[in-house]
């Protein structure tokens, strides 16, 4: 049984202040939640919540995570990392300095990184293997884009995107990773496909899974959507099958509308 997750990505959004300020309100609007959902023995699988706040917030967010008492409610990661180890590589980030951070999960080739930073799939598999050397969780971002779409080559297209990313992993690796599907066209446009179709694209890529490490593996993956997702539409998306949770950019930066999601899923 795959536990739900939702994710948020900040982007660049939200300095170490405004984190800070972010993560009172988030806790203060959940309260009355996860107390809800600890007297109630119906929830067997509790929601796994995260946020990917910029680099220079991360440090605020594990502070105030532990002082509110939230490490357990609310889990955090990065929102990209160097392929690199260490050394002359002026302005990027390693692994093991996020792992030494606590980050939990790190980002890897978003499409805005794909799109504004000269980013491939040689270096996305390199940084996959990177986070999973230091322990922490990597989310694989891939999605086709409008015109994409509009030749019918979607989820082919996503496919490959996967297919380089995961390229180094052994199955017992692949079991760690979650994979994200974001069609491009849908990311910060409010438009979505039909639920039907996300449904159908994920069993997709469910199915390349099982065809390339095997059933058991296929069965572990996490696979989240991602694109325009809002409090109104997170239930309908949600209740589709084989969809096991939300990578979401604009309504998470509002602790709200991003509480009101979790509580929907
Ligand atoms: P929006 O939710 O703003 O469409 O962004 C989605 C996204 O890119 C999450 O990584």
């Amino acid at each position: 049984v795959r536990t739900p997750m939702i994710i948020g990505n900040w982007k660049m959004n939200l300095d170490h202040v405004q984190a800070g300020q972010w993560l009172l309100e988030y806790a203060g609007s959940n309260e009355g939640w996860v107390n809800r959902m600890e007297a109630s023995n119906t929830m067997v699988n509790r929601t796994e919540i995260g946020v990917l706040p910029s680099f220079t917030s991360l440090l605020a967010i594990r502070d105030m995570a532990r002082k509110t008492r939230m490490t357990s409610e609310l889990y955090f990661g990065a929102q990209n990392v160097s392929e690199l180890d260490a050394g002359a590589y002026t302005g990027d980030i390693s692994a093991q300095m996020l792992a030494a951070l606590d980050c939990r999960y790190v980002l890897v080739g978003h499409s805005e990184q794909r799109r504004y930073h000269p980013e491939d799939d040689d270096t996305i598999d390199q940084k996959v293997r990177v986070v999973l050397d230091a322990g922490m969780t990597p989310i694989i971002c891939i999605g086709e884009t409008k015109l994409g779409r509009d030749n019918g080559i979607g989820i082919d297209y996503a496919l490959n995107q996967l297919v380089a990313a995961v390229r180094l992993l052994s199955a017992a690796d692949m079991c760690k990773v979650i994979v994200a599907y974001e069609p491009v066209w849908s990311i910060g446009t409010g438009a979505t496909p039909e639920p039907p179709v996300i449904e159908s694209a994920l069993a997709d890529i469910r199915d390349f899974i099982n065809a390339t490490f095997g059933a058991d593996v296929a069965e572990k993956v996490r696979i989240l959507y991602g694109g325009s997702v809002k409090p109104d539409n997170a239930s309908a998306i949600i209740r589709r099958y084989g969809i096991d949770g939300f990578l979401v950019g604009g309504a998470s930066l509002d602790p709200r509308q991003f509480a009101k999601i979790c509580h929907r899923v």
